[in-house]
Order: C-alpha cells, then structure tokens, then sequence
C-alpha cells in the first residue's frame, strides 16, 4: 500500500501535448505563445480584464502589494487564518501586517472585526494602504461588506485566491472582485504548473506595470537601461503549456475535490466531536482541501491522536494553518479577534483531498479516521 498525500498534483496528457508544443517550437525560453493563451484563457476562466502570469502565488501578491502603493511603515490589514506567503509580501516592502481574526461561519476575515479596525485607523488619520483577504481552504470569504468598508476609505483590496480557483461567490469568482486578486499553481494547489501563480486586475494599468516589474524593470531603450528596481518573477512558457492543459480539466478537478469532501461528511459525520468547516451561504468552495474540527471534550481524543493514527496507515493529513499572529516570526505584529482562528488550529485537520485520489484510497483514509475513534 502507498503513502496518501494530501494533495499531490494531479497531471494528465494534455499538459504534456502543450510542453512538447512548445519544445517543437524551440519556445524554451521565458517568453512565449503559451504565456499570452494561459493568460487568456485564465482571465476568461474567473472573469477577470487582465491576467499576468508570474512565477508563484507570492511573486504575484508581491507586486500586488506593491503597486498598490504599499512601503516602508504602511500597515495592511491581513487574514489571521492563513499561510505565511499570504503577509510575507507585506514585510518584503518594509510595511506591517495588522492581523484580523476569523469568524465561524466561513472561517475566514471577520468583516466586523475588519472593518471597525479599519475605520479605527481611518478615523485616527491613518487608514492601512490595503488589505489582503484570503478565501481560506477554496471558500471564499464574506466579500461585499469587507469591499465595501474598504471602498469607502480608499484602501485597496487584494484578495488572495491561492486556494479557491473554481470557487464562486454568487455568480462571481473570489480573486476578480476585489482590486487586484492574487492565484497560485505550487505543486499542491487545485491546478499547477509546477510552480506559479497569477496576478489578475480590472485596471489595465496595473496589469502593464506588473509585466513591467515582473522582467526587471527595463526601459523602453535599445540598450539595458532601468528607473527602478524590478524582479524576475514572469512564468516561463513551458510552466505555462502545463497551466493550459490544467485549466482544460478545473471543472473535474473542482468536483472531484467536492465528492471528497461529501464522502468524508458522510462516513465520519456521525463521530462525535467532528464538525466540518461549514459552506457560507454566499459561495460555493472548491474543498481544496477537506477541514474538520475534533473537539477533544466531545470526541475523547485529540486531533493529534487522529492525525498520528492516520499517519501510522501511511496516510499525510495537517493541522490546519498556525494563526500567524502566534508565529514566532510575528510576535510584535498588532492583532484584533476573539480567538476563533486560536480554537481552529487548536482542533482543525486537514484531510487527504487531492483530485487525482482514488475512492479506494478515500475508504482507506475513512477506515483509518474511523479506527482512531474506536468506531
Ligand atoms: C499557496 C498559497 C500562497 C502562495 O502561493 P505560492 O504559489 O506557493 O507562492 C499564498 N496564499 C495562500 C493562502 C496559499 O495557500
């Protein structure tokens, strides 16, 4: 029996069409027909005007962040509940993250708790440059409250959608109704190139500047001549013949990650102490992955009983993501909640979610989760 990750890529044939396209042309180099299509036809995908390709999800929210104006001494308000890539931009501008707890419902940005800090800083003179919203495990967060606070003091809004491509909130898609929005294709998201990620805007400008700084920062000049500091940051055309042939199956693989979520709810809904994250009413999620809570008072073991279990059936599961207010690196920053995302994490799980895992391999996962409650 093999290791069960917890979402590993899953790759088909058409991406290897697409890379051997490419070769057969000699479009080995950064730049290529590949990079302008998967930019296309990723902007169509989730309705956006403008779609840059770049080189991770990071890279992308880095730019964001720094066209938005973002520097030395600004504050963004920022999601608690997240991985670390989702602020480190923040501090490679030499700005400060102001972190913002998450609410029950959705587990992501509490727009109360945003939005009267926001008017806080406002009122106080200082509102933050922007804010960046993560749409935490592929469910997209309470948007329209949390875009309107920050429309009516010009701060703007970077939604990090690293997790919910094929998400829906409403008709819309998480990432493209904000200013900016920020997507990644690291090896474990719900599409990959390998590594990459995408920076989609409505404004056109944004999107040129972003190219701009993405390949160094040249001046328009016969010769190498530069005006500022740029990075190189742009996708290379073979990553991106990997990111078409992805994007031709999001659909399926959004299902699949969807028919694991029911299975698991299903079979290990009835144990007592489990709650799965919940589905807000605004928004449909794409499971990125399937997260529980294993309340130890109710369930008579611990999430790290569970997850050790699972691990000794040679299966991966994680907690869910460390509040970044109680990572080390960030014990100076400012935070406002109640402890909602403190509670998650001390309770949460992350269950084997990827699209390519097999029904025979969800019932070994179940089995094993099964067997850690005795049941
Ligand atoms: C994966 C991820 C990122 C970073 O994307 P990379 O492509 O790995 O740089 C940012 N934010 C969140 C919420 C993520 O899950």
């Amino acid at each position: 029996m093999s290791r069960i990750y917890l979402s590993p890529p899953d790759v088909g044939t058409a991406e290897v069409e697409f890379v051997l396209e490419a070769f057969e042309a000699n479009w080995v180099a950064p730049v290529g027909p590949h990079l302008n299509a998967f930019e296309q036809e990723f902007a169509g995908m989730v309705g956006a005007a403008h779609a840059v390709a770049l080189s991770s999800g990071t890279a992308a929210l880095h730019l964001a962040l720094r066209l938005a104006g973002v520097g030395p001494g600004d504050e963004v308000l920022c999601s608690d509940l997240t991985f670390i890539a989702s602020a480190a931009p923040i501090t490679y501008l030499g700005a400060r993250p102001v972190f913002i707890d998450a609410e029950e419902q959705s587990w992501n940005m509490d727009p109360a708790v945003a939005c009267a800090v926001l008017e806080e800083k406002a009122r106080a003179g200082r509102p933050p440059k922007a804010l960046v919203l993560v749409h935490l495990y592929g469910q997209s967060a309470d948007l329209a409250p949390i875009k309107a606070c920050c429309d009516r003091h010009g701060v703007k809004l970077i939604e990090d959608a690293a997790e919910a491509l094929g998400a829906t909130y409403g008709e819309l898609s998480p990432g493209s109704l904000g200013w900016a929005g920020i997507h990644s294709f690291n090896g474990n998201k719900i599409i990959t190139t390998s590594g990459g990620g995408m920076l989609v805007t409505a404004e056109a400008t944004v999107a040129t500047e972003a190219r701009f700084l993405a390949t160094q920062a040249r001046d328009a000049a016969p010769h190498y001549q530069h005006s500022t500091i740029g990075y190189n940051y742009r996708l290379s055309n073979i990553c991106a013949g990997i990111g078409r042939g992805q994007l031709l199956r999001l659909a399926t693989k959004v299902t699949r990650r969807r028919a694991h979520f029911r299975a698991y709810h299903q079979a290990l809904g009835d144990l007592p102490g489990v709650v799965f994250q919940p589905e807000a009413p605004w928004g449909q999620s794409t499971r990125w992955l399937t997260c529980l809570t294993i309340d130890p008072a109710r369930a008579g073991r611990t999430r790290e009983d569970v997850r050790l279990a699972l691990a000794a059936a040679d299966i991966e599961s994680r907690p869910l993501w460390k509040p970044l207010h109680l990572q080390p690196v960030f014990t100076a920053a400012e935070y406002h909640g109640t402890g909602v995302g403190e509670r998650l994490f001390a309770d949460g799980l992350c269950l084997p979610s990827g699209s390519g895992m097999t029904e025979e391999q969800r019932q070994r996962v179940i089995t094993a989760f099964r067997s850690a409650f005795g049941a």
